[in-house]
């Protein structure tokens, strides 16, 4: 007989973990406990030493969510100890340390088995708060690790003697679930009315259970703007095929154009408005239930204000049991978007809700279950190289990421748009969730309410606070006045840089690498306006190794939502005839960006591919002024759906020099011929795409370093990830893109604490 202790770390609280432990062990006739701990799972076995080995390795092989291996930590022998059967006892109690912490699971969607207690004749027929140890709240309800209920929004729910003997029988599968709960025990629904004017926030409630549910569907099959509080905050529902409800909501949210989440039954209902490969089912099944970017079926069914300049439908399945009801009892697809004023972080709290969505929701449908912790839904975009993340919060956060290159406790928190807050501790990396661009004070807030809580959580005070190098963002602000709160040391992280650092921390590249990181804009180290680099990342130190040729940018912040200012700067900059961006502007207009441009008034110099898209879009006639961020580069993408990938590629070469630079010259002259010929426009973009691969091909293959990081928010375009993969596979190279991260800005926070943490442990071997 041998006694053995392990510690099971990953995400193995809050996915039954123990009930499986405990049944493995018994299986093999061994005896001990398991337990949550602050680190993971703990567990000590004792029993013949070939059970033994067979159960360490059938732990190993655990359940794991999303794909995520779970890790034996720590392994040590005991000495026997007089004990019979094996049990899962009390959680310790969380010590603050910076150790590992036990990592909190994301939110899962309901299994099958507890879709079909929803659809069945059982006690929890109808229950829009089933769950079991498979599915159900688990991030969105923390409060803090380990996951026990006591730690959770449930914590005021105790459980019915019903819910109470499920729990402790072992053959069930809600054996130590969390989140069990019934109708007879567990939250319930409530429907209410805007209060009356000039009244107190509470409205008056209109019904409860099932029979608020029944009237919100009824409401919405109306048309009415139903307010819905969700998994990880309050949602804006509308009936999606009713286009006078698609496009009230889209008035009183003030979003122009942005496309509209649409959540469907089932993946028959899915197939009927899009396109669905095999990859598009396996992301939409997925259990952190994401919307996933499809291609729209020509009649899809949906109302056009759903999407009106996209060819993509943002699709997702029900991510909690309540979707799942709201969506059948429907019997139609549903608009299902974040409840917010556009620009603004979504409600989380009730009282929050009846107040700033009082001017956007006809009726709330809520619960009395809080939600612990704001949680915008997901976003990815299925591509041949797997799911590209463009949002990473809910089903995903607050899963951590491991942290391959240990060093000091590093807070990061990212630069403008897309916000998140990374803290490295030990050998962890935990970012928080997509918390959003930095364009309100109440999203500003957000973020530091975030990394206190992050803080808070890991018991820890940051050596480093990391930020952008720009002076001017909200994101610095915060990171000067938490450094100087805690006495850390602050570092300024280079944009650019800290997107190829993103890719390396995720996929633990301690060699060289270099990074294409195209994106919209970041400030460089010149001053210039930066987002088309090749840079090599070596240890601390980043190499800008090649750029796109610079252009100006007449207008500076507005050309991000005019393509045609864009346009103007790169046909100034190549002495060509303004016609193709002329015609965006009216004379007077015309007269006013031509002046600035002349006397360089705000007018910065960019190397942006993401510019150059804009550039491009405007000039070949798609699109002057963008409704929301990088509309005119997605429809250039878009428009070209149906082209194939191995066009001919515009000319885009790569001048000799250090550093390198991308000449557009050739590409932009070829293309404003092609627009005076009457190409099509699908082609010409097709060749716009198959030139910036090429171009990427030719700077690697200049650049001595074989491993390439594919990065910035450009990559969340597939085809130019296609393109670019393909022609840089093809020369040998190793592509390295985000796989749990997305490209774009939410991933910034990642590279900052990695690039921080590696200049610290620098400067301690050179004290120079
Ligand atoms: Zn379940
Ligand atoms: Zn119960």
């Amino acid at each position: 007989m041998n006694r053995i202790e392990l510690v099971v770390v990953g995400t193995v609280q809050g996915v039954g973990f123990r009930p499986f432990v405990r049944r493995e062990a018994s299986a093999r006739g061994l005896s001990g406990f398991v337990r949550n701990s602050a680190r993971g799972v703990h567990i000590q076995a004792q029993g013949e030493p070939a059970a033994l080995d067979a159960f360490v390795r059938a732990v190993v092989a655990g359940p794991r969510p999303s794909g995520q291996g779970v890790a034996i930590d720590h392994l040590a022998d005991r000495p026997l100890e007089a004990e019979r059967g094996f049990a899962i006892v009390a959680s310790e109690r969380p010590v603050p340390t910076t150790a590992t912490r036990a990592s909190l699971p994301p939110d899962l969607a309901p299994c099958a088995a507890c879709q079909g207690e929803l659809a069945g004749a059982g006690r929890r027929h109808r229950y829009p708060f089933t769950s079991c140890t498979a599915c159900g709240p688990r991030g969105s309800i923390a409060l803090r690790a380990p996951w026990d209920r006591a730690n959770t929004t449930m914590a005021g729910f105790t459980p019915c003697g019903a819910c109470a003997a499920e729990y402790a029988d072992p053959a069930d599968h809600r054996s130590h679930a969390q989140t069990i709960a019934c109708p007879a025990c567990g939250p319930r629904l409530w429907l209410e009315r805007a209060g009356a004017p000039g009244g107190p926030g509470i409205g008056p409630r209109i019904a409860d259970g099932d029979a608020a549910l029944a009237a919100a569907v009824a409401a919405i099959t109306a048309g009415a703007i139903v307010a819905v509080k969700g998994v990880g905050g309050w949602q804006l529902v509308a009936d999606a095929t009713c286009e006078a409800a698609v496009a009230e909501l889209r008035r009183r949210k003030h979003r122009e154009a942005r496309p509209f989440a649409v959540l469907f039954r089932d993946l028959e209902d899915v197939a009927r408005a899009c396109v669905l490969d095999a990859a598009d089912r396996a992301a939409l099944g997925d259990p952190a239930a994401p919307i996933v970017l499809l291609r729209a079926r020509p009649a899809s069914g949906l109302a056009a204000s759903v999407a009106p300049t996209s060819r993509l439908t943002g699709a997702m399945l029900p991510a909690s049991p309540l979707h799942a009801l709201l969506v059948a009892d429907a019997a139609r697809p549903l608009v299902c978007t974040s409840g917010n004023l556009a620009g603004e972080p979504l409600c989380s709290d009730d009282d929050d809700a009846r107040a700033r969505l009082a001017q956007l929701a006809d009726l709330w449908l809520g619960h009395d279950r809080p939600i612990g912790r704001p949680l915008d839904d997901s976003v990815v975009r299925p591509s041949p190289r797997g799911a590209v993340v463009v949002r990473r919060a809910r089903g995903f956060a607050p899963r951590p990421l491991p942290r391959h290159e240990p060093g000091p406790t590093v807070l990061a928190l990212g630069a403008h748009l897309k916000a998140t807050v990374a803290l490295a501790v030990a050998d962890e990396i935990w970012l928080s969730a997509h918390v959003g661009d930095l364009d309100s004070p109440a999203a500003i807030d957000r973020l530091e309410r975030t990394a206190r809580e992050m803080l808070d959580a890991a018991g820890v005070s940051p050596a480093i606070v990391a930020c952008d190098l720009h002076p001017g963002l909200a994101s610095t602000a915060l990171a000067e006045r938490l450094a100087r709160e805690t006495g850390a040391t602050l570092a300024r992280i280079p944009h650019h840089a800290a997107h190829v650092a993103a890719v390396a921390a995720e996929h633990a590249i301690t060699r060289p690498l270099l990074g294409l990181a195209w994106d919209g804009m970041g400030l460089g180290d010149d001053g210039a306006l930066w987002g088309g680099e090749a840079i090599v990342l070596d240890g601390p130190r980043a190499e800008r190794v090649a750029h796109l040729r610079p252009f100006p940018l007449p207008g500076n912040e507005a050309a991000i939502r005019e393509p045609r200012r864009a346009a103007l700067g790169l046909l100034a900059a190549a002495g060509l005839p303004r016609g193709p961006a002329a015609a965006w502007f009216s004379p007077a207009e015309l007269a006013v960006v031509e002046a600035a441009l002349a006397r360089r008034v705000n007018t910065p110099i960019t190397t942006s591919v993401g510019r150059l898209f804009d550039a491009v879009a405007a000039l070949v006639g798609l699109r002057g002024r963008s409704r929301f961020e990088a509309e005119a580069a997605m429809e250039l993408e878009q428009i070209a759906l149906d082209e194939p990938v191995d066009v001919e590629p515009y000319p885009l070469p790569v001048g000799d020099g250090s550093p390198r630079v991308v000449d557009w010259g050739p590409l932009v002259v070829a293309i404003v011929a092609d627009v005076g010929r009457g190409v099509p426009v699908a082609r010409i973009a097709a060749r716009f795409h198959a030139a910036l691969g090429e171009a990427a091909a030719s700077i690697v293959r200049l650049a001595e370093v074989r491993d390439v990081a594919l990065c910035g928010g450009c990559f969340q375009n597939t085809r130019l990830l296609a393109a670019v993969t393909g022609r840089l596979e093809a020369l040998g190279a190793t592509v390295w893109t985000p796989r749990e991260l997305p490209p774009g800005d939410g991933a910034l926070a990642i590279g900052q604490a990695l690039l921080a943490s590696r200049r610290s442990r620098d400067v301690s071997r050179d004290p120079r």
